[in-house]
């Protein structure tokens, strides 16, 4: 290959780079007033009682609206807000929003309706996260059990031990938690019996390979498990009545996924509720 053409190759390379950098730079900045644009919001996704067959409640879903990009989804922009340190403002004000929604729900009479929030490992790790959560609860006035936090297995890649204390006292605040995306991660079975957790929600990874044999059994161990634990399980992204009578078989307590609805604005939550009640 001629020199000249790899320089030329070097100065596309440094101008894409430059492209990318620019471009993630100029987001940062968009997200940095996304919240006072108000241009956050919180979509809802409902999941079910295996059993009753009623609706238990929702996981809110973060959405950015931006004036720049449209409608932007969270694996598009939470990674940026994390590394930002945005996170921080933002998952205060999904959390303050989510206890208001909480709250509308049940000011309508559908007072056993529970809500669960997506948190990051960043949030948790804030010295005063579980001193700000109590504030944003009691000042909301729910009934802290109404509420429900979501976190990932890589949160407790590191500081198990500070992460299960604050989880703990997470809990001692009456909120529930919910180990999120079980199954992707380095998770073992035995290891989920040293979480403080409520609720375990298998990945939808599971649902998609439920036509495998190792699959069914892989699910259908990890409910029996989490049933041994004392845990409740949710089933995320089924998508199919086939995905749904396997769950049923293996006696998943909870389901949320296409199958039932996609997520919904706000203002279609309380139609829903209405069909699904
Ligand atoms: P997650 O918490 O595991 O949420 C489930 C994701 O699967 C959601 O994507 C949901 O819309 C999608 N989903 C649900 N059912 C189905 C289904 O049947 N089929 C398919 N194909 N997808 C389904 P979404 O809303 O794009 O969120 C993606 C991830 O972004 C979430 O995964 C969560 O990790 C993160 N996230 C969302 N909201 C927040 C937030 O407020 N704070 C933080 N820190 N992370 C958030
Ligand atoms: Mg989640
Ligand atoms: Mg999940
Ligand atoms: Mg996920």
């Amino acid at each position: 290959r001629a020199k000249g053409q790899g320089k030329n190759q070097f100065a596309f390379f440094e101008k894409a780079m430059d492209d990318v950098m620019r471009h993630k730079m100029m987001m940062e900045q968009s997200l940095r007033e996304a919240l006072d644009a108000d241009e956050l919001c919180l979509w809802y996704q409902p999941q079910i009682d295996m059993y009753s067959g009623k609706i238990r409640g929702f996981e809110a879903l973060l959405r950015w609206n931006s004036k720049e990009y449209g409608l932007v989804m969270p694996l598009q922009f939470v990674r940026l807000a994390e590394e930002t340190g945005l996170i921080i403002p933002i998952g205060y004000w999904v959390l303050k929003r989510a206890c208001l929604f909480i709250k509308e729900l049940h000011a309508r009479g559908y007072s056993a309706l529970t809500v669960s929030a997506n948190i990051s490992v960043a949030q948790l790790m804030q010295n005063d996260f579980v001193e700000s959560l109590r504030q944003i609860v009691a000042a909301s006035g729910i009934n802290p059990a109404a509420l429900g936090l979501e976190i990932t297995e890589s949160v407790l890649a590191d500081s198990f031990d500070l992460i299960i204390g604050k989880l703990q006292a997470i809990r001692n605040l009456g909120i529930s938690i919910h180990l999120d995306d079980f199954g992707t991660g380095y998770s073992s079975l035995t290891y989920l019996k040293k979480l403080p957790i409520d609720i375990v929600k298998i990945d939808k990874s599971f649902m998609d390979g439920m036509q495998e044999q190792t699959e069914k059994e892989l699910t259908e161990s990890i409910i029996e498990m989490a049933h041994r634990l004392g845990l409740k399980t949710v089933a995320e992204g089924v998508e199919t009545e086939y995905q749904l009578a396997k769950l049923k078989q293996y006696q998943c307590d909870i389901i949320q996924g296409y199958f039932i609805s996609k997520p919904v604005p706000e203002e279609q939550t309380y139609s829903l509720v209405e069909k699904l009640l």
